[in-house]
């Protein structure tokens, strides 16, 4: 458990991410937070690079709507002022922390609390042994890397473990969890790091992610952006509600518009997908361009329209409820739909 949500044993895939603020600013960061936990954020990080940022911790876990994680390098002190300010989990990576007594005490204070660790093991941070011995960060030099640092935990009786392993090609990423799945029971946190701006990095991350879900991979996750962590929410959503996983927001349906579309439906898609995007429910809507495919999409889902001439159909279960002028498309059917809720 991280705080109240599941992680591993059969729960469905929990969708993280991580603040961008300076965890120093309460303010700032507790806002990104409200924001993510609008988009269904289930579980959230920050950063602690200084004693002031886990100082933070305790105001930021006071107001936060979701269990709080924090990210924590090299430094022993910064994991137990966390624990003490009532974080719900730890990221840090045993190996990094240096004499064992050190581990040893955050690990006591972690187990005194209930609060898991998750080993974060990440392609450009590898051991010097290690890329040493392999070259590269290679998906079997990962591997490696986390089992020391499970084996430290280990050796202190901690298996409250969770653990990623990540690198920024899909490839490899592919490679090292599923090598890593095959070495432990762990539930494993997924994701490609720093997979690039919000275009590059969807794509990545959704081949990625999506391949390693479908494989049965993955029991917590999150999508790296270079953008708004709040895209990274949606896109996580996205991700598992096209494999079935999970169910978020609605299933909305837009044909890609060709040589016979005449109405312009760019526009319309965008408004509507924007202007439901805070539904959450079992619900299809068909935004399509002509009475080629439109019709039967439109037909088929909950809510639809299908462009004609300057003008459209609105459907609603099947039926045709009436023909709509082009200006008015969008906010014919966002208002039918909203009015049937
Ligand atoms: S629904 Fe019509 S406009 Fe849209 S892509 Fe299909 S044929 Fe083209």
């Amino acid at each position: 458990m991280i705080g109240n949500i599941p992680v591993g044993g059969g729960a469905p895939c929990s969708v993280q991410s991580m603040c961008s603020t300076d965890t120093r600013d309460v303010a700032a960061t507790l806002g990104q937070i409200g924001r993510l936990a609008a988009a269904g954020c289930e579980i959230v990080r920050c950063a602690v690079p200084d004693m002031d940022a886990a100082l933070a911790l305790a105001a930021i876990k006071a107001g936060s709507p979701m269990p709080l994680i924090a990210d924590i390098h090299f430094d022993y002190k910064l994991a137990l002022k966390a624990l003490e300010s009532g974080v719900d989990g730890l990221r840090l990576n045993p190996g990094n922390i240096g004499e064992k007594w050190k581990v040893a005490e955050v690990v006591k204070a972690a187990a005194e609390r209930n609060v898991p660790i998750r080993i974060g093991v990440n392609g450009g941070s590898l051991e010097k042994e290690l890329l040493v011995k392999y070259g590269h960060p290679t998906p079997e030099a990962m591997v490696e890397s986390a089992l020391g640092h499970v084996r430290i935990l280990e050796d202190l009786g901690y298996q409250q473990i969770k653990i990623s392993i990540k690198v920024s090609d899909v490839l490899r990423t592919l490679e090292a969890y599923r090598l890593l799945s095959n070495a432990v029971d762990y539930p494993l946190h997924i994701g490609v790091t720093e997979a690039g701006t919000i275009f590059a990095g969807t794509v990545k991350s959704s081949v990625g992610l999506g391949i390693l879900l479908n494989q049965g991979i993955g029991d917590t996750m999150r999508v790296s952006l270079t953008g708004d962590p709040v895209d990274e929410v949606r896109v996580a959503y996205d991700i598992l509600k096209s494999l079935g996983l999970r169910t978020r927001g609605i299933n909305f349906v837009s044909c890609p518009t060709c040589g016979r579309c005449q109405v312009n439906l760019i526009p319309v898609a965008e408004e509507v997908e924007r202007r439901l995007a805070h539904l959450d429910r079992k619900l299809t809507v068909a935004v399509m361009g002509c009475s080629v495919n439109g019709p039967g999409e439109a037909r088929e889902a909950d809510f639809g329209i299908a462009g004609g001439r300057g003008e459209g159909l609105l459907f609603r279960h099947g039926e045709i409820l009436r023909k709509v002028p082009e200006a008015e498309l969008a906010d014919a059917l966002v208002e039918e739909v909203l009015k049937n809720q």
